[in-house]
């Protein structure tokens, strides 16, 4: 992380910068920091500082106080430092896409689950049969790791999230069946009319897949006039060239999924550990290109790791002089922010 965000501490996006808005004072509906934007394994160092190292961790919190957290990768570190440090008991709810590595190996470090007076609701797939608590225990065994699993004091819920309807209050939390190895989920929070959606790993177009048929309709239909998609963009087209049937998407293909579901923005996510940041820069330059070219309004950027960005439920500026793809999908019911 670079100097003016050091683990633990938040960074607020920078008018201009990547295109995201400043956190703004009024109270949102929906505020995201990502604790972890990197996929497949951690890669700090000097390339990565400005987009982060840490593997996936996304904090959403509600207006009304509601904490929700996707992912436990290496993120999930800092943000439990930044909870400990408040010194109040942590309520959360944790949802895991799966159980890949770089998606829940923060686990064991994430300092509340020590304390007593933590209470943390986790909602995952049951993976060939196996239940969320014993797929979490296993990789706390003494043969991986030197805490055992027991030993966390936190009062914590399982919950499949194939059987469990996910709602508290005004939010609304779907998940839906991704094109990855494994059971795998992409989320979608509602509160209002805002919105935002979290999936971290999917390949969109190749490989072949238990849900496959109409798989990629009921992507476009679950992101319908989504505010925020923070979706798995970790290939060059000439890398996914070899690595086709590895799960994850192109550049591209994240963005033209965005511009067919009627994104209003677009965090490019999962990022390739060997991505260094001037690379990605340029990616993104060249996207945003591409998308103005197309007379496209979906604002592209790439997630940077202890950003933050709000989603405000208010309806939509009218929009003067911007003409739209044909395809897109009504936008009727998208938010400012
Ligand atoms: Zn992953
Ligand atoms: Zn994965």
């Amino acid at each position: 992380m670079s100097a003016d965000a050091k683990p633990g501490r938040v960074r607020a996006a920078t008018s201009g910068a990547e295109g995201d808005e400043t956190a703004s004072d009024a109270t949102p509906a929906l505020r995201m920091i990502c604790w972890g934007t990197r996929g497949s394994i951690p890669s700090p160092g000097p390339a990565t500082v400005h987009f982060g190292g840490n593997t996936p961790c996304l904090e959403v919190r509600t207006r009304n106080g509601r904490r929700l957290i996707f992912d436990a990768g290496t993120g999930i570190r800092a943000l439990g430092n930044h909870l400990a440090a408040s010194g109040a008991p942590v309520d959360a709810t944790l949802f895991l896409s799966h159980f890949h590595w770089d998606h829940i190996q923060g686990i064991p470090f994430f300092a509340p689950l020590y304390d007593e007076r933590t209470h943390l609701r986790i909602f995952g797939a049951r993976q060939n049969g196996i239940g969320v608590r014993q797929l979490l225990t296993g990789q706390m065994a003494p043969t991986h790791f030197p805490v055992p699993y027991d030993a966390l004091a936190a009062t914590l819920e399982y919950s499949d999230l194939a059987t469990t309807p996910c709602e508290f209050d005004d939010v609304r939390v779907r998940s839906l069946r991704m094109r990855h190895p494994g059971s795998t989920y992409g989320f979608r929070v509602d509160v209002g009319r805002a919105s935002v959606a979290f999936l971290p790993d999917n390949e969109l177009v190749g490989g072949r897949y238990p849900i496959d048929g109409d798989a990629y309709d009921r992507f476009v239909e679950f992101l319908d006039g989504v505010d925020t998609l923070y979706h798995d963009a970790m290939y060059t087209e000439e890398e996914y060239r070899h690595r086709v049937g590895w799960g994850h998407s192109t550049f591209e293909q994240a963005v033209e999924l965005a511009e067919r579901a009627g994104v209003r923005r677009l965090q490019l996510f999962h990022h390739a550990p060997d991505r260094g940041d001037a690379e990605l820069h340029a990616i993104v330059e060249r996207l945003r290109g591409d998308v103005a070219r197309r007379g496209s309004a979906l604002e592209v950027g790439a997630a940077v790791e202890g950003q933050e960005l709000i989603v405000q439920d208010a309806l939509p500026p009218p929009r003067t002089g911007s003409s739209s793809p044909s395809g897109l999908s009504s936008p009727s019911g998208r938010t400012e922010r």
